[in-house]
């Protein structure tokens, strides 16, 4: 057993309280390999912003879950190295699908856990949550529920069809299970590949794919419901056109992506959204700068060579992301 305060990680309790106060949201960002985790990190203490690294299944089945937790403890000494006194990063498992693999992170030094049963029915939804919020809170680890189902596919979650949340049922569910932050589905969606050429409309300037609008209505009826309670938005990269560019120019071929764009992003963490998950920008920032480094540098073959400008690219990309996006800034 080890508590993640050993490891000088935060829970998610009072970074959202503050969050959801001053109307911005934390960075939630995914992370499978040092430079992911340094590029973070090298991003929160630059910006001074508390930061959520998380871990989905498919990153524990890459890189291991130890060596994850070990990574995260890392992290936490390396803010202190750049600088950084006070570092208040969160090790956050993005969406668990059983009690069991909650456990075993809160016993592994996670300070946060997802439980994620919004595919079950709401009832089965409620209890499952439950169990796995009473098992946390003994142990100080807050739990994200989710309430709503996401299209598109995330590592091992997907869904063909989303389904929005219905503000009716938020306090029923938040009360009963005791969650500490909501996950909902407002139009937001996981992947590089958010929406098909159908959902969207096409900008007649520049031929460009434009996405539906996030279901801002929904998200107001749940923030009435549950006034100041932490609400989490999945699947918000806004896969940036100009690493998709980068990326089809030098080889790829990456046609139709398309995100979240940053200007609804930024609505949305000045509400109630307290957490904005971000994985795939960061996928395609170190594709995009991997692909464009090969193609000008035929004869690299030292990994070091490059994997560092991919890491500069994702460091570019994060403190945009919470400086511009998110507003999590100057707040440590
Ligand atoms: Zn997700």
């Amino acid at each position: 057993m080890t508590s993640y305060k050993e490891l000088g990680l935060v829970n998610t309790r009072e970074m959202f309280a503050k969050a959801v106060a001053g109307g911005y949201a934390i960075p939630a960002f995914n992370f499978n390999t040092m430079e992911q985790m340094q590029a973070i990190v090298q991003a929160a203490v630059e910006c001074k912003s508390p930061v959520i690294m998380q871990v989905s299944k498919g990153a524990r089945a890459y890189a291991n879950g130890t060596i994850l937790r070990y990574m995260a403890q890392g992290a936490v000494e390396y803010a202190k190295e750049l600088g950084c006194e006070n570092p208040q990063i969160v090790l956050h498992l993005d969406h668990g699908d059983s009690f069991e693999i909650c456990k075993e992170c809160i016993d592994n030094g996670f300070s946060s856990v997802m439980i994620d049963g919004s595919h079950l029915p709401y009832e089965e939804n409620i209890a499952l949550t439950k169990k796995v919020v009473e098992y946390a809170h003994a142990h100080d680890v807050t739990v994200e529920a989710e309430l709503g189902v996401l299209a598109g596919v995330e590592d091992e979650v997907s869904s063909e069809v989303s389904h929005y949340t219905k503000p009716e049922e938020v306090v029923d569910f938040s009360t009963r299970s005791g969650c500490d932050s909501l996950a909902i589905s407002i139009g937001t969606s996981h992947g590089a590949y958010k929406f098909t050429r159908e959902q969207c409309t096409i900008d007649p300037q520049t031929g460009k794919l434009v996405p539906p609008p996030l279901a801002f209505d929904i998200l107001a009826e749940i923030e009435k419901q549950l006034p100041g309670f932490p609400i989490v938005l999945h699947g918000s990269s806004s896969v940036p056109q100009d690493e998709v560019d980068t990326i089809n120019q030098f080889g790829g071929k990456l046609p139709d992506a398309v995100g979240i764009p940053e200007e609804q992003l930024r609505k949305a963490s000045e509400s109630a959204v307290c957490k904005i998950n971000i994985d795939s920008d960061s996928r395609l920032a170190m594709t995009a700068a991997i692909r464009k480094h090969f193609a000008e540098n035929p004869g690299h073959f030292d990994p070091r060579q490059y994997l560092k400008p991919a890491r500069e690219n994702m460091k570019k990309m994060y403190v945009h992301k919470i400086v511009n996006v998110l507003g999590s800034n100057d707040k440590l």
